[in-house]
Order: structure tokens, then sequence, then C-alpha cells
């Protein structure tokens, strides 16, 4: 058997019990997963340190000194025996809460040592707790650690007295093997060579016990690729293979009802970025491949009228097409405008939602199939096994951040061959993230508003100044306006969000007695929401407090104020989107975010970059940066189908392009990895399915 593959529960030194931990904890089953759980950090052990160089920010240290005074204070179980140390130049304090007396006796003072730890700051100086003491006669052997790594542990691992020093010796244990035995290499030697990589059994012993930094990076930067390019690999092995297997229908008219639509009902001149996306589209529908295109647009830049000519083009040519919307209100809001487009033309838009009653749905079903209606517009209902086009040619999917990419590959299985797909968002997802989770999605940017929009002012509001923030609202609301008042929502403290929602409404009631005002969230009956929304859509109500039910869809254009409550809890896209839902009519719109005091490092940025930019592109990037890939927001719902172990997605993006260049290169002259020397990575790859990540769901 393979030594990768051998159980780790077999290994020297890990036993039932250890393993069981891996396992549970850590997922580590192999020898090579537990080669794969790197060091999150090395100490370099070759270097030492001065007392007085001591600050706030350093981590593990060692120090040549000796123990000069020992010292027991307090009794029984809150005894512990404190020491000083002095490097000749000064003195720290070293303190031991368990087994007193034992390091009493094994530590000598005057003797010299070298100490090792991680300084805490307690009572205004630096101590160590528990540091660890080596006679300075092992100088030499300490010395040859060089780079000693560290490895992540668990509370449940530390009761288990699984640390990272045992870790370390597992996998020094496993490392002295492969000096004896060397792994055969997975990636081909053309790969190796053309990026200079270190091969793979170097890398795992120096991202281990780096020799030295140089190796250490070697070693780091092979990993990085071979991560990468195999979750290229994948992508471009699949988009190859639907390549070639299924045609995309092709659209080659722009016909009649196009052309109708526009001379006769477009109710404005489109936008230079909405002639230009909707040309793209329309290549990629005529090309004869499938189009898999993410259109990204800001708030209000106008995709709907896009997604509708798009539709359009696909009615010419004799097929159906659906739109699909995350919530039950956008939905709605869609089927209205759209029909509204649509007046006076021959085409049938019907919408299917959870509310839509069985009277209605069987009629509708039944048109679908014969093919007298054209486009369905609805919410999830619309992947239900009972939704049967008769040809359904595109399908659009809008504000794709709250779908999933399995819900995705539900629709092209609406017809015996994919159809288009063209998915909308207002939430960029920056380039990199679309390359690896959707691999060939093709982009198209709509970067221009419509004429006549001002930028919406942000401002962030401390809760102190909730005052001078109240004035405001009363003058906006003398002008005419309407506002909005947001509060978070989240399922962990539900309870108290309610609370929170409930008397901010009873609040501004009693505030703006002269006003009209209504309120919606998720625990309301639909007719009730749907009222309450409608009241002050048409401006019966001035003024709407509110969870983010209505962060998409809503388009209220005299609703000119947007106050977002603990704005903090909020992620940056979502703050985003809820300031996307002002600024939509002529009136200058104002987005204001009111915060606690005491804000996170994290929190103050974010409200920094909304009050700095309107630039979806710009926030999305930040958020990336600020909360990394796996927590993107958005993403993580749509979930990122793999967990990265080493790569970066933000740091890594040009290492990302070079993997991607070599994954392609290697399916186009081996698309079924085929080639002896491309054996290894094919089975690697089968290997990667069958265990952590799950494939299937990358398109
Ligand atoms: P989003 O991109 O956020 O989905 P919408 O499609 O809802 O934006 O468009 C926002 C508003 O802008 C709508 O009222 C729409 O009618 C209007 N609109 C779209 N395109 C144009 C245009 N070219 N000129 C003027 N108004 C437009
Ligand atoms: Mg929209």
């Amino acid at each position: 058997m393979n030594f990768l593959d051998q159980e780790i529960k077999y290994i020297a030194g890990v036993g039932e019990k250890r393993a069981k931990l891996l396992n549970t904890e850590l997922g580590i089953y192999t020898v090579e997963d537990m080669l794969r759980y790197y060091p999150y950090r090395y100490v370099d052990r070759s270097k030492f340190y001065h007392i007085r160089d001591i600050e706030s920010d350093t981590a593990y240290v060692q120090i040549k000194g000796r123990i000069t005074h020992f010292e027991k204070i307090g009794t029984g179980r809150k005894q512990r025996l404190t020491a000083l140390f002095s490097d000749g130049e000064r003195s720290i304090e070293l303190v031991w809460f368990q087994g007193v007396k034992f390091i009493q006796n094994k530590y000598k003072v005057g003797m010299e040592y070298v100490l090792f730890g991680k300084p805490t700051y307690f009572n205004r100086s630096y101590n160590f707790a528990h540091p660890e003491l080596e006679p300075i006669s092992d100088l030499p052997k300490i010395e040859k650690m060089g780079l000693q790594p560290f490895y992540n542990t668990t509370e449940k691992m530390k009761k288990g007295y699984l640390h990272t020093k045992t870790i370390q010796k597992i996998t020094h244990h496993l490392i002295v093997q492969l000096y004896n035995h060397p792994l055969s290499e997975i990636l081909p030697s053309h790969i190796l060579q053309a990026y200079h990589l270190m091969n793979l059994t170097q890398s795992f012993i120096h991202i281990h016990f780096p020799k030295s930094t140089q190796h250490l990076q070697q070693a780091r930067m092979r990993f990085k690729f071979e991560e990468l390019f195999f979750i290229q690999l994948n992508i471009v092995r699949q988009v190859d293979w639907r390549n070639k297997h299924f045609k995309g229908f092709v659209f080659s008219t722009v016909g009649e009802i196009f052309h109708h639509f526009y001379q006769h009902n477009l109710p404005f001149d489109l936008t230079n970025a909405q002639k230009r996306v909707i040309k793209e589209i329309r290549a990629d529908l005529g090309s004869g491949r499938q189009m898999n295109r993410l259109l990204q647009g800001d708030v209000g830049s106008g995709k709907t009228v896009v997604a509708l000519l798009s539709m359009l083009i696909a009615l010419d040519n004799g097929y159906q097409t659906c739109l699909m919307a995350p919530t039950e209100i956008l939905a709605t809001q869609h089927y209205e405008s759209i029909t509204q487009l649509l007046q006076g033309t021959t085409v049938q838009v019907a919408l299917l939602t959870g509310s839509t009653r069985q009277k209605e749905r069987t009629t509708l079903f039944e048109n679908l199939q014969n093919g007298t209606l054209h486009i369905l517009i609805g919410t999830h209902a619309l992947l239900e096994d009972n939704v049967q086009f008769q040809n359904l040619g595109l399908a659009i999917i809008d504000e794709q951040h709250r779908f999933g990419v399995v819900q995705r590959s539900k629709l092209w299985k609406k017809n015996r061959q994919p159809p288009h797909v063209l998915v909308m968002t207002a939430t960029p997802i920056p380039r990199t993230l679309a390359m690896t989770v959707y691999g060939d999605l093709s982009v198209s940017v709509i970067d221009e508003l419509p004429p006549g929009r001002k930028p919406i002012a942000t401002y962030h509001y401390y809760e102190q100044k909730r005052n001078a923030l109240l004035g405001f609202l009363v003058e906006q609301i003398d002008k005419g306006r309407q506002l909005y008042i947001v509060y978070p929502l989240i399922q962990e403290s539900e309870k108290m969000d309610y609370q929170n929602l409930e008397e901010g409404y009873e609040f501004f009631k009693s505030y703006f007695t002269n006003h009209t005002i209504s309120m919606v969230h998720g625990q309301m009956k639909p007719d009730e929401k749907e009222k309450n929304m409608q009241d002050f859509a048409t401006g019966k109500t001035r003024i709407l407090v509110a969870t983010t039910v209505i962060e998409v869809g809503v388009n209220v254009p005299n609703a000119s104020v947007m106050v977002i409550e603990s704005a903090e809890r909020f992620g940056l896209s979502q703050l985003h989107q809820l300031r996307g839902r002002v600024g939509r009519g002529t009136a200058q719109s104002y987005c204001l975010l009111l915060t606690g005091v005491k804000l996170s490092k994290e929190a103050r940025q974010r409200m920094e970059i909304m009050t700095r930019t309107n630039d979806g592109f710009e926030i999305a990037e930040a958020d990336l940066k600020l909360r990394g890939p796996g927590d993107f927001e958005g993403t993580q719902q749509s979930g990122l189908p793999f967990q990265l172990k080493i790569a970066n997605l933000t740091k890594d993006i040009q290492l990302m392009t070079i993997a991607r260049d070599a994954a392609q290169n290697i399916i186009k002259q081996d698309p079924q990895l085929q080639q002896a020397q491309h054996q290894a990575i094919a089975t690697y790859l089968q290997k990667l399915k069958k265990n952590s990540i799950d494939w299937s769901v990358i398109s």
C-alpha cells in the first residue's frame, strides 16, 4: 500500500485515541492528510532575543539567561510559582500554575538556560507562563532545529494531550520516513520544470521542517500551485467536456418581437453600457456555444431591461425563457414591471411563486408545456420537477448570490440540452472568485447608471448623534420624501432583534406623529407584508421600518433616505445592497449608518469604505480582503465548494492565473488525461473528488 494512504492510527506516536481526535477534530485519516496539515507558523530556533526587545506583538521567542530567584505565591489550588529570569541585562517574570514542586526541583537558580515561550502582558509587564527551559548544553541541538513548525490545535485536542508539540513529533516521524522512501511525484515533470517547482517529497519535508526560509518558500509555492492547479484542472476539464457534448442553442435572428419592443415599448434610451452588454449577450446566443454569462451591474444600473431584451431574442427564435429571483417580493416586482413593459405585445408572461394557487399552477404548467406561455418569472418554485417547459432556451437568474451553484445546474436540466444561462448580480464578484467558482463564466459589466442619477451621499453617525440624525430625517420628511429604517436580523439573536425592531417602530411612530409609518419583517403573513410594502410603495405611508426583507427588489423612487440601525452588524455587500434601495428618483438621496461607539477595527473599516465609495466593485474587493473568500458574503451561500488549505484567493491571484494556464495547456493536448505523463494527475484528481471536494457543484 502507498505510504500516503496508510491510516494515521498505525503511525508511531499516534494510536487509537489520538487518531480519533485527529479524525474528528481535523478530518485527518491518512498519512497524506497529516502531511497536508501544514504548519500555520514557524519559529526560528537559531535566533535569540533580548528581554528589552519584547513588544506587544512579540510571538514565540528564545532567550538565553539564568533564573535568579523563585517564589511561591498563594496556597492550595491557587498556588503558583514565579521566578525571575535574567538575560544579564534585564529580568522578566516566569510563572507556573501547575507542577510547582516539580519545576522547583528541576530548575536551579544560577544555571544557564535557553528559555522558549510566548510573552504575555499582564499587570503592566511581560511574563512567560509555563515556558520551556532547556539547559544551555542543549544549544547545538536547539539551533539545529532551525525553523520549528507550529500547528493549529483545538480545545478538544489540547484536552486530549494532542498539542502542537505532539503533532510536530508525528510529522517529524513521517518526514524521516520520506527521507528514506521518496514519494512518486503527482505533477508532470514538464510542469515542475516550467514553473520551477520543488518536488513533492522535498516540499513535504520543507513545509514541515524547513532547512531555510528559502526552502520553506519554495515548498509553500509548490503546494499553493498544486492546490490551485487541481481546482483549475477540474474546471477546465468540465468546461471542455461540456463544450464538446452540448451544442448551445443557436439564436440566429433578432426578430420581430425584439424590434417591435425596441421601437415601440422601450420607455427610455439604453445607456451605452446596456447596449454594449446586449451586444455581448447576442454574440453568445448566436455562437453555437452554450452561454454562461455573469452580468454584473450596480443596483439601479438597469439589469432588468437587459434581461428582458435577451429574453425577447430567445422568443424570436422560438424558445421559452424564465427569470428566477430570490424572493417573492422581487419576483413579483419583476413580473409587474415586465408585464407593464410588454403591454400591447403578444408575449405571454406568468408568475410562479410558493404562494401561487394550485388551480393557477395547473393552467400555468399546461401552457408551459404546450408552449403558449413564453416567459415564466418566479422564485425557487421554478426549480421544482413539475415545472416542465416545452422548449426552454434561456434561463436568467437575478441576484445570483442567493442561489447555489447546485440550483443553477438544476435549471440546466430543464431541457434536453442546457439552456443559455444569464446570471445577474449587483454584488460584483471579484474576478478571481468568479474564475474559481464559476470557471467558464464570461463576465459582462454595466458600469454606467442611467442618466440623471445623483450619487447617494453616505454618512456614518455614532449613536450619541442620534438627535442630529433625527433632525435631518424631519427635514427630509418635510420635503415630501420617504424614509427606510432598517434593523439587523440574524438567527442567533432573532428574539432580541425583533424586539429592537418593534421598539424602533414604536419610537418612530411616536416621533413622527404627523406621518404614517409601516413595518415589514419576515415573520409577517405574506398578505400583511405585501400590503404594508404596497402602502409604502404607493406613498400612503411615508416611513418604512423593516428588516432586510427589503434588501432586494423594492423600487420606490420617492424614498430618498436609508437609515441603517446597528450598521456595524451588517456585512459590506449587504450595506451596499440596502443603500441601493434609495437613489432611484431625481432627488438627492442619503444613506445614514448608525453605529455604537465601540467598533471593531473591521466594522470601522466597513463604515469607512461605505462613506468613501459607491462603487460596487471596490466594495466587493474590499469585502473579500476584509473577510477572506470563505466568508465572502454570498459565496457562502453559493458555496465555495472547497476549502483552500494554503493558497489565498486574495493574495495568490497571479498564481491562480498561472495554474489555470497550466491546466488549460494540459487539457488542450490531453483532454481525457490518458497520456502516461498525466496518469498521476488523473489519479490524484480522482482522489480529490472522493475526498474533500464536492466537485459536482462546480460548473
Ligand atoms: P437593477 O440593475 O438594480 O436591477 P433596474 O433594472 O431595476 O436596476 O433599473 C432601475 C431603474 O432604472 C428602473 O426604474 C428602470 O426602469 C430604470 N432604467 C433602466 N435603464 C434605464 C435607462 N437606460 N434610462 C433610464 N432609466 C432606466
Ligand atoms: Mg434588479
